[in-house]
């Protein structure tokens, strides 16, 4: 593991992965916070255990969510934490102490979660929570306003898109292993909707910073980004030390 070094009288570097939903940003984040020991975080999954407490709340129908006003005031009860934030570690999702991650990868939460996160209330209170990591730093986070909103200051900005249908392909593989009844077709719509809901919605929309570089990975390997990301990192970290 190759460890970035704290630079004098600043934070730890922050690392800021955004981009279209399915395209490997966790996957990505997570290899890059094991082999540069960074806290790797999953912001979607914030977003999803809000949606989780929603629906098991009775507060999102058909339509999306019931009564808006009512889940901002619910998000008081709304404890989210992740259970190992330690360099390099997985972390698991906790909602009010209870071990939620394989809950909150579900189709149902899935299929509303763009709606839950484009209430404004809702984006303020995980951000407070994404904020929080930003003080020392020395993270990779995914998302989709990462680069945007929550850290526009973040020392390396990555934006990730990938084709559609190999994006779909990917989500659907995963489910099928997880040994899920999956439907490629509901996952394509599902991955469409997502991308036309997350870019444009009024608040912090799925945007490319001016200063991300950018990654189509339809053709590309884990390893093959790897390679990719490691020379980026590289670059960047001579370049941060030089200032
Ligand atoms: O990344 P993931 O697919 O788990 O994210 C779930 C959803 O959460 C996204 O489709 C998007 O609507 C929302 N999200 C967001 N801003 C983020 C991360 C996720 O709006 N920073």
């Amino acid at each position: 593991m190759f460890v970035l070094i704290r630079y004098m009288g600043k934070r730890d570097i922050i690392i800021a992965i955004d981009g279209h939903s399915s395209t490997g940003k966790s996957s990505f984040a997570k290899e890059i916070a094991s082999r540069y020991g960074l806290i790797y975080v999953d912001t979607g999954a914030l977003y999803r255990g809000v949606t989780l407490f929603a629906l098991r709340n009775g507060l999102i129908n058909e339509m999306g969510v019931e009564n808006p006003e009512k889940l901002h005031n619910q998000l008081g009860n709304v404890n989210l934490k992740f259970g190992q934030a330690a360099r390099g570690a997985n972390s698991e999702l906790y909602l009010n102490g209870e071990n939620i991650e394989a809950q909150i990868r579900s189709l149902e939460v899935a299929g509303k979660v763009s709606i839950v996160a484009a209430q404004k209330p809702v984006r303020d209170f995980v951000d407070s929570i994404l904020k929080e990591f930003g003080v020392t730093g020395g993270v990779v986070m995914d998302g989709r306003d990462i680069g945007t909103v929550v850290f526009p200051d973040a020392d390396l900005k990555i934006f990730m898109t990938a084709d559609p249908k190999v994006r779909a392909m990917r989500r659907y593989r995963e489910m099928v292993t997880r040994g899920e009844d999956a439907n490629f077709d509901e996952v394509l719509k599902n991955v469409v909707e997502r991308d036309f809901m997350d870019e444009n919605r009024e608040n912090a929309p799925l945007r490319r910073a001016t200063d991300a570089i950018f990654l189509d990975n339809s053709n590309m390997t884990e390893e093959d980004q790897m390679v990719w990301i490691e020379k980026i990192i590289s670059e960047k970290w001579k370049s941060l030390k030089k200032n």
